[in-house]
C-alpha cells in the first residue's frame, strides 16, 4: 500500500471527511483491520484564505509548496490537496516535489465519463467558479461547464466561506443550493459538480434530480484506487 500526503485544514471540515472516507474505502476493500497509510499536514486556513482573498496565490503556493515538501519528506508516495480551490495553485506545488499530485478535476472528470454526461454545473468558491484554472481541465476533457449567475455564484460562495468552513450545516442554504442547481439543470446541466469539498456535507444525492459528482467523495476513492494500485 502507497502512503497518501494529504494537505488538508482547507477547511479541517472536509478534511475529517476526507480522513474518514479514505479509511472507510480501504477498510471497504482489504477488510479486517486495515486502514490507510497517511500523512496529513494541516494548515492554518485563516492564513490561507487571507492570501486568497488578498489575490497573494503566489503566497499560498509557496505554503503549500512547503506542505508539500514536507510531506515528501515524511515519506509520502503521492500528494492529495483536500480543497478544488487550491488546485490554482497545483502547478507551482508540483514543482517545488518529485512525487505526483493526484488532481481533483482529472478524479472528477473520470466520474463524469462514467455516466457519459457532457454538460455539468459547477458550484464551488468564486474562485473555482469564475476563474479558468478549474474549468479549464474539464473543457479540455470535452465536458461543457455551467456556472450559476452572479447573485447566486455570491450566494454560493458566502454559504461555503461563513458556514460550511465553520461548521455550520443549515436546512435554509440546502434550499437555497437545490434552487440553484434546479436553474442549472433547467439550462442543460445532466449532472452537478460539487466543486467544493464542503458541499458535500450540506447536499446529498437525494437533494437532486441529476447525478451529483461530490469531489471530495470522489477524490478520497481515487486516493485509495492509487494507493492500493
Ligand atoms: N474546500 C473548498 C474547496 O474545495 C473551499 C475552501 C478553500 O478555499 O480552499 O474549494
Amino acid at each position: 500500500m502507497k502512503t497518501i500526503g494529504l494537505i488538508g485544514g482547507m477547511s479541517w471540515e472536509s478534511t475529517v471527511e476526507y480522513y474518514r472516507m479514505i479509511n472507510e474505502e480501504v477498510k471497504h476493500r482489504l477488510g479486517g483491520l486495515h486502514s490507510a497509510k497517511c500523512l496529513l499536514y494541516s494548515v492554518d486556513f485563516e492564513e490561507i484564505e487571507r492570501c486568497q482573498s488578498e489575490g497573494n496565490w503566489q503566497k499560498a503556493g509557496l505554503i503549500l509548496g512547503d506542505v508539500a515538501q514536507r510531506l515528501e519528506k515524511g515519506g509520502a508516495d503521492f500528494i492529495v490537496i483536500c480543497t478544488n480551490t487550491m488546485h490554482k495553485v497545483a502547478e507551482v506545488i508540483q514543482e517545488k516535489i518529485s512525487i505526483p499530485i493526484l488532481h481533483i478535476a482529472d478524479a472528477t472528470v473520470k466520474q463524469i465519463r462514467k455516466k457519459s454526461i457532457r454538460t455539468v454545473g459547477l458550484l464551488g468558491t468564486k474562485y473555482t467558479m469564475e476563474q479558468d484554472f478549474y474549468k479549464s481541465r474539464l473543457k479540455s476533457n470535452g465536458i461543457q461547464v455551467l456556472v450559476p449567475g452572479e447573485f447566486d455564484r455570491e450566494m454560493i460562495n458566502q454559504v461555503i466561506y461563513e458556514e460550511l468552513c465553520v461548521g455550520t450545516i443549515k436546512e435554509s442554504s440546502k434550499k437555497q443550493y437545490q434552487k440553484v442547481i434546479q436553474h442549472l439543470v433547467d439550462n442543460g446541466a445532466e449532472g452537478i459538480i460539487l466543486g467544493c469539498t464542503e458541499i458535500g456535507l450540506l447536499v446529498k444525492p437525494e437533494d437532486s434530480e441529476v447525478p451529483l459528482f461530490d469531489t471530495a467523495l470522489i477524490h478520497a476513492v481515487e486516493a485509495v484506487n492509487k494507493a492500493l494500485g
